[in-house]
This record gives structure tokens, C-alpha cells and sequence, in this order.
């Protein structure tokens, strides 16, 4: 068991110094399965489920209707920095809606967990990401970071007094979140800034609450273009890492974001990460995740790992299918459910316990 002092960092950030809720230790406790145990078992869940051919590929966003539904990849990245993939790990797709957890990293770094709480909130919509019902059967509150219309709120809290520099922000702290620069898919930028209506209309109705302090059109570019960043199954999988990892990147040794925020980023991961389908994740995975529509989700297994998938076919409340299956069977073989518990030895007869 590894546990780790908070204290010190506290003191880097006033805005949490003074959040009662940012002053509890950090504990993290356990390891991933030894090298082999988990190369082994990568294959294997390749294996079974490279031939599911379940479910459709995206198409709401027209450049995504071109990926190929065969692709399948598996990365593992232990936050000693040890990786293990398998099949497309290295092909860059869209991050999308994944893009949602480290915006809200990033967010609440910035400006500390009750804040966020408060502009946004941390309860489960129980319905899709794009929903407008969402919004109005809620009083115009998001609440929660990730669906489409709290991540547009946590994008008008980003520092920065321009959208260049929101947008800098954002790209730098997740390029750090990877260990390198991400850069901007601008096809699928392009495409989806010409077929975004939607988001623009929930961007519209925020405001129409009071609940969007900045330019809805401006706040919608951006999500967009953090919707396009590319990454690849390795990339999340580091990504994961690093919030597995009290907020520093196991490969570049770097701190990204403080254990606190790391805390609260796998929370609203945990609850809403998969959108109406989170409980059915959780029940089955047992950790914090988080899905996009290009058919990626990154999985976080706390003190230990972080583990991504890509395949495109997507279930209808567009998590990949693929990824699903992969990551809830070696959820179970390497053991990281993080409900899992097994009963204490009983003692030996005679003896006291103190
Ligand atoms: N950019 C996409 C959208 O706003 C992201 C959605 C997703 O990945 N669930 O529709």
C-alpha cells in the first residue's frame, strides 16, 4: 500500500488551500498483474471480441461515417510507465466526448472542486449526451461534465480572457495529460463545425439560463476543436494513466493536474462517463470510464492503470461495443474492480484481536 500527503500541494493552489474537501490524504493500494499475466491476457480479449461485429459506426457527424468498423486496439499503461497493446492501438482517431474528462480535469485544477460542482453539477442526466430534455427538465443546469452541455459550461470556466486562449489551455493541458502534443484532425473539425446545430442550440439555451458566461458561438468552436484532437488508443491509455497516477504522467514524470482533482475527475467519470448506459458500466466494470463517439473509451483503474480501447461501433447511446466487452473482461481477469473486496482471514482460534 502506497499512501501519499496532500498537504504540501494544497499550498500551490489558494483556491484549493481553503477547500476542506481537497485536504484528505490520497491512498492508493495494489499493482497491476505481472508483465506476461497481462500481455496474455490483452490477447486473449482481443481475440474474443475482434469477431463481435455488433452495432454502427457514427455518422451523425459525416467524416466519421469513413472510419473502418474492423479497426480494433487495445493499450494498457501502468502508472510505473510499463505499456502493453494490441491490434490498432497506434491509429489516431477523434478523442470526442473523451475529451470531456480532461477538459474537466484541467477545469477544476483551475478553479477547484466546489466550483465546478456548483456552476455544473455531478448527477447523472439518465439521458443521452446531446439531450435538450436534459436541460429543461433541470432548470437549464448541464448536471454533470460529460455530456455535451456541461462541457460547454466547463469550457466558459477555462482560463483565459480569449477563445485563443481558452483554446490554448485546454490543447497544452491535454497534450500533457499524453506526454506529447496533440494536434487537431481538421477534416473532422471542419465537419462537424458545419453539422453542429445541435450544440450550438444547447450552447444558445445555456445562455437563455444564465448558466453561459461566454460567447455560446465562440464556446462552441471550442468544443468542437477538443472534440477533434487526435489520439490513439496508446495516447489514452497514458491519458487514464495519468489520472491513475495522482495527476503526473508515467512517462514524462510531469504533474498534470493534483491527486485532488484526479479524485473528483474519476468521480463524475464513475457516474456519468458512459452516459444513460454508466450504471450498466459500472455494474459490469467496476471503474471509472469514459466513452466517445468515435468509438474510444479510456479506463481508469486508480493507483494502478490506465486501459483504452478503440472500435468503432457504437451501441445506441454511442459507446463502442467492442471496447465495452474488452475492458469489462479484463476489468475482471487483472482484477481491478475497484468493488471487489475479499473477507479478512478469520484469526486463529485463541488469539485476540487488539
Ligand atoms: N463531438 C461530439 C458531439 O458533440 C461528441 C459526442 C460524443 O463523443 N459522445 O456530438
Amino acid at each position: 500500500m502506497v499512501s501519499r500527503d496532500s498537504g504540501d500541494l494544497d499550498l500551490l493552489n489558494p483556491a484549493r488551500a481553503t477547500d476542506p474537501a481537497d485536504r484528505t490524504g490520497f491512498t492508493s493500494t495494489g499493482h497491476l498483474p505481472a508483465r506476461g499475466t497481462v500481455s496474455g491476457l490483452l490477447r486473449d480479449a482481443h481475440a474474443t471480441y475482434a469477431t463481435l461485429d455488433d452495432g454502427t459506426v457514427a455518422d451523425y457527424i459525416p467524416s466519421l461515417a469513413a472510419a473502418d468498423p474492423s479497426r480494433f486496439g487495445i493499450s494498457v499503461c501502468g502508472v510505473d510507465g510499463t505499456s502493453f497493446s494490441i491490434g490498432d492501438a497506434q491509429e489516431a482517431f477523434s478523442i470526442q466526448s473523451i475529451s470531456k474528462a480532461f477538459t474537466f480535469a484541467l477545469v477544476c485544477e483551475a478553479i477547484g472542486h466546489t466550483t465546478v460542482r456548483e456552476a455544473v453539477g455531478v448527477n447523472n442526466t439518465g439521458l443521452p449526451f446531446d439531450s435538450v430534455m436534459a436541460l429543461e427538465l433541470n432548470g437549464g443546469s448541464p448536471r454533470n461534465p460529460m455530456v455535451n452541455a456541461g462541457a460547454l459550461v466547463m469550457i466558459t470556466l477555462a482560463p483565459g480572457d480569449s477563445a485563443a486562449a481558452k483554446w490554448q489551455f485546454l490543447q497544452e493541458g491535454m497534450s500533457r495529460f499524453a506526454g506529447h502534443r496533440l494536434l487537431l484532425d481538421v477534416d473532422v473539425y471542419e465537419s462537424e463545425a458545419a453539422t453542429n446545430h445541435r450544440n450550438r442550440a444547447l450552447a444558445a439555451l445555456l445562455r437563455s439560463y444564465g448558466h453561459m458566461s461566454y460567447d455560446p458561438l465562440l464556446t462552441t468552436d471550442i468544443y468542437t476543436r477538443q472534440c477533434s484532437l487526435l489520439v490513439s488508443a496508446m495516447d489514452l491509455a497514458v491519458m487514464g494513466a495519468t489520472l491513475a497516477d495522482g495527476g503526473v504522467n508515467p512517462l514524462t514524470h510531469e504533474r498534470v493536474v493534483h491527486p485532488s482533482v484526479c479524485r473528483d475527475t474519476l468521480a463524475v467519470m464513475a457516474t456519468s462517463g458512459l452516459y444513460q448506459r454508466s450504471g450498466d458500466w459500472l455494474y459490469e466494470v467496476g471503474l471509472p470510464g469514459k466513452s466517445g463517439v468515435s468509438g474510444g473509451i479510456v479506463t481508469v483503474a486508480p493507483g494502478k492503470g490506465g486501459m483504452a480501447t478503440y472500435s468503432p461501433r457504437l451501441d445506441p447511446a454511442g459507446n463502442s461495443i467492442r471496447g465495452q466487452h474488452a475492458i469489462r473482461s479484463l476489468s475482471r481477469s487483472l482484477g481491478l474492480n475497484v468493488f471487489a473486496s475479499a473477507p479478512e482471514p478469520a484469526p486463529a482460534p485463541g488469539t485476540q484481536t487488539p
